[in-house]
């Protein structure tokens, strides 16, 4: 039975070492930083919402050394598809000058957060290896800021807790790399912990963690698609929360000292104001309301071990993404089709802001081959092409060896 792709594909991470030995002729030191499954909770994280995610055993890696001179070094051997520049390619980080548009921007932002709070960070060779699929919705970029900083901090002989790693990733990535993102993928890869998911309250940036179900995997499934409209229609679906946020504040009469916020606002407000209110903006501000109510409830299920709750949930999440906020498509809701009617399922949905990406499933491990199976053949059959796929598990966060 043909898989998409081996499991678990095995990383270049391995070879790393022998690379660099070979290469640059010392021993290196080693940073690894995990990416992340959102299990749900999406397009919350602008809404000042609620989130689930979970680091994943998908790693990027890095080897690193120090250097005479005060010159920055990189080079990224084994990454998936998107990656621009030619792999292999040695390239020097110039953190005075602006982003080029390539993937060192990422090591780069990192490195300029870093000296610009004055963290002395020496000159160094670093040298990356993934096997987090890049721009396949996993977040590979937060797995590979999360990976420089903990080598660059380690270089500079300083230590930051996994927060303040986190907040110094995103603001590489917003500011430097120009990518307006959240903090859970940074966080997460900073924080998660081996069998568990971390709510993470996007409002307060306090995380709390959730055990998960043992004898239940983590299966995520590549939809083969990444749309090119991604970008704008993520734009355009900020803009119509946030029309709803200030209609929804208007007719609370809440104060205008904080900024209005879908985090404030409940199903009957919502439903309450829908004349105030286009089709469209109120069925984004509807997605958003009971998906933060849907964490919240997953959070409990899984704390009660009630699993067809939280599968109930993952379901309502993903027809909520679809019909209300628009932003699945015909690869996601096929898999996700495909997944619910297969033996030893918990639950399926789609996963990270749509348009392509992955779904995630929790399947019973019993039933993982069976199911990797079978949804590789009915995707193939229904799409025409096979899907990869990644049979994980919740690890803990970033680590310096
Ligand atoms: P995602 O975070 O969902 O994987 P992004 O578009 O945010 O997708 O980030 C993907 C980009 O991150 C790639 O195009 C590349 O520039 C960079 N990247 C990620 N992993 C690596 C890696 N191992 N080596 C080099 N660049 C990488
Ligand atoms: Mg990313």
């Amino acid at each position: 039975m043909p898989l998409g792709r081996p499991v678990n594909e095995a990383s270049g991470a391995r070879a790393l070492r022998e690379h660099f030995r070979r290469r640059h002729g010392r021993e290196p030191r080693f940073a690894h930083a995990p990416g992340r499954v959102n299990l749900i909770g999406e397009h919350t994280d602008y809404n000042d919402g609620f989130a689930l995610p979970v680091a994943i055993d998908l790693w990027t890696s890095v080897a690193f050394a120090p250097r005479e001179e005060a010159r920055w070094l990189v080079r990224s051997e084994s990454f998936a598809i998107g990656v621009e520049g030619a792999p292999g390619d040695q390239v020097e980080l110039r953190p005075d000058e602006g982003p080029r548009v390539h993937w060192s921007d990422y090591p780069t932002g990192v490195l300029r957060m870093l000296l610009e709070t004055g963290v002395r960070v020496p000159g160094a060779t670093l040298e990356f290896a993934s096997d987090v699929p890049a721009g396949a919705g996993l977040s590979s970029s937060a797995a590979l800021e999360v990976a420089t900083a903990n080598a660059l901090l380690a270089l500079a002989g300083e230590e930051r807790d996994g927060a303040e790693i986190a907040l110094l990733c995103q603001r590489a990535e917003n500011e430097f790399v120009g990518m307006r993102c959240g903090i859970m993928d940074q966080l997460v890869s900073c924080l998660g912990r081996a069998g568990e998911a971390m709510l993470l309250d996007c409002r307060t940036r306090a995380v709390r963690f959730v055990p998960l179900p043992t004898g239940v995997d983590l299966v995520i499934v590549s939809s083969m698609v990444r749309h090119a409209l991604a970008a704008g229609e993520y734009n355009a679906r900020r803009s119509e929360c946030e029309e709803a946020a200030r209609i929804l504040a208007e007719e609370a009469g809440r104060d205008a000292s904080r900024p209005p916020s879908l985090r404030d606002a409940t199903l009957a407000d919502v439903e309450h104001s829908r004349s105030r209110m286009t089709d469209r903006v109120f069925r984004r501000a509807r997605h958003v309301v009971t998906e933060n109510e849907r964490v919240l409830e997953t959070v409990e299920a899984l704390a009660v071990g009630d699993l067809e709750r939280v599968g109930g949930a993952m379901a309502r999440s993903h027809a909520s993404l679809r019909d209300d906020f628009e932003v699945s498509c015909r690869e996601l809701d096929s898999l996700v089709e495909i997944a619910s009617s297969e033996p030893g399922v918990v639950g399926a949905r789609m996963t990270g802001g749509g348009f392509g990406g992955c779904t995630v499933n929790l399947v019973r491990s019993a039933s993982t081959r069976s199911f990797c199976e079978a949804v590789c053949e009915r995707q193939a059959a229904a799409t025409g092409q096979a899907p990869d796929l990644w049979v994980t598990s919740a690890v803990s966060g970033a680590r310096v060896e």
